[in-house]
């Protein structure tokens, strides 16, 4: 058997390989920072044969919580990635799956690599009334890709992968911006009118390629970056603000996922210091809305709420709440499955995040009118 993870996005170190069936492996830090817990790579030579794989230091990653009722996701074809037997035991992740092919890929949750997004926002880029523009470089030089899509007044953020390992936002966007860039759709048709959507597929494609959970190449957290955001460490934060505060925002939604709650949920901007009363009333009518698109969604379960004047500035959804006083939300996906309808083969998947995403474009035209007070 071999393993490795030098490829885009890939995360792991091999320990010890013993004999044809058994390894022990560890996940390797972010490349700038002690945060660990994404995990990616391909196991070959085992066609037919019962591997037990086991990731020694799952116990010492950033989220603990995370591995427990988890089950890893694997490929034979890079397009399906199914659930595998998974168990978590003595600090230990113990995969065991037996291939019908020569070459199988594990990973924390399905992957999303770079190449697939340049394809997506290519694909996208010849639709009618799509424009591709570039905020500036990454820390290693990458472009951070934004989209802009719609005619009307209210500026409409939605951003992505700030945390690069939370790969479930990526599968979000595709279902989000497909839907969003279909002439069909007489609900987005009405949406474009009213806003102009400024979209961040991908805040942290130096994370993302490097395999890391949280950080950028420089290990700053992106989403700590809001308030003071350095051009030398934190470029991908500094550039989209100074956008934000060109264009103004009237919404804003940052895509995430969650270790830990095996739940969808959005974090709301409470605790905001002056938030006017009708955005907290707009965030419930957004919530409600998105439980009637979409039954994967909930609203019972998630994040404790900070005490009044408590929210953490520093995060993209408060600041800009703070800073524009608006509708400015995280939205939660789960890395298991969805406790509330749960799916044996998949857990949460790729094709459930884009499902969500599509719906979020119903839960916005539910409060787009009323996004500023007449
Ligand atoms: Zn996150």
């Amino acid at each position: 058997m071999w393993i490795n993870s030098c490829f885009d996005g890939g995360n792991i170190e091999v320990v010890e390989l013993t004999g044809d069936r058994t390894a022990t492996l560890a996940i390797r830090e972010d490349t700038a920072a002690p945060f660990r817990q994404w995990f990616y790579f391909r196991a070959g030579g085992t066609k037919g044969l019962p591997v037990t794989l086991t990731i020694a230091n799952a116990g010492e990653a950033s989220y603990a919580k995370g591995w427990e009722d988890y089950r890893a996701v694997a490929s034979h074809d890079r397009r399906d990635w199914f659930r595998v037997d998974t168990r978590y035991e003595d600090g230990a992740l113990v995969i065991d799956h037996t291939a019908p092919v020569d070459v199988v890929e594990f990973a924390y949750f399905a992957p999303y690599g770079l190449d697939r997004q340049a394809g997506f926002l290519a694909e996208l880029q010849v639709r009618d009334g799509v424009r591709r523009t570039s905020l500036g470089l990454t820390c290693d030089g990458r472009e951070i890709d934004c989209l802009e899509i719609g005619e009307g007044t209210r500026p409409c953020w939605v951003i992505g992968r700030q945390h690069p390992g939370e790969t479930q936002a990526s599968w979000w966007m595709e279902g989000f911006l497909e839907r969003l860039c279909d002439p069909g759709d007489s609900v987005v048709a009405e949406l474009r009118r009213q806003a102009t959507f400024h979209i961040v597929p991908n805040m942290n494609p130096d994370g993302s390629f490097r395999g890391n959970l949280r950080t950028n190449a420089a290990g700053a957290n992106l989403n700590r970056e809001w308030q003071e955001p350095s051009m030398e460490t934190s470029p991908e934060v500094y550039v989209v603000r100074d956008r934000m505060i060109e264009t103004g925002v009237d919404f804003m939604l940052d895509v995430h996922g969650d270790e830990a709650l095996p739940y969808n949920f959005i974090v709301g901007p409470y605790g905001v210091p002056g938030l006017a009363d009708h955005v907290l009333a707009l965030n419930e009518r957004f919530c409600e809305a998105l439980k009637a698109a979409n039954p994967d969604f909930q609203t019972e379960h998630g994040y404790p709420r900070p005490s009044a004047d408590g929210a953490n500035l520093t995060i993209a959804s408060k600041y800009v709440a703070h800073r524009f006083d608006c509708l400015s939300m995280t939205l939660e996906q789960p890395f298991k499955d969805s406790a509330i309808t749960p799916d044996p083969q998949y857990g949460w998947s790729p094709a459930r995040c884009a499902a969500l995403g599509r719906s979020c474009l119903d839960a916005l035209a539910s409060v787009i009118n009323d996004l500023r007070p007449a």
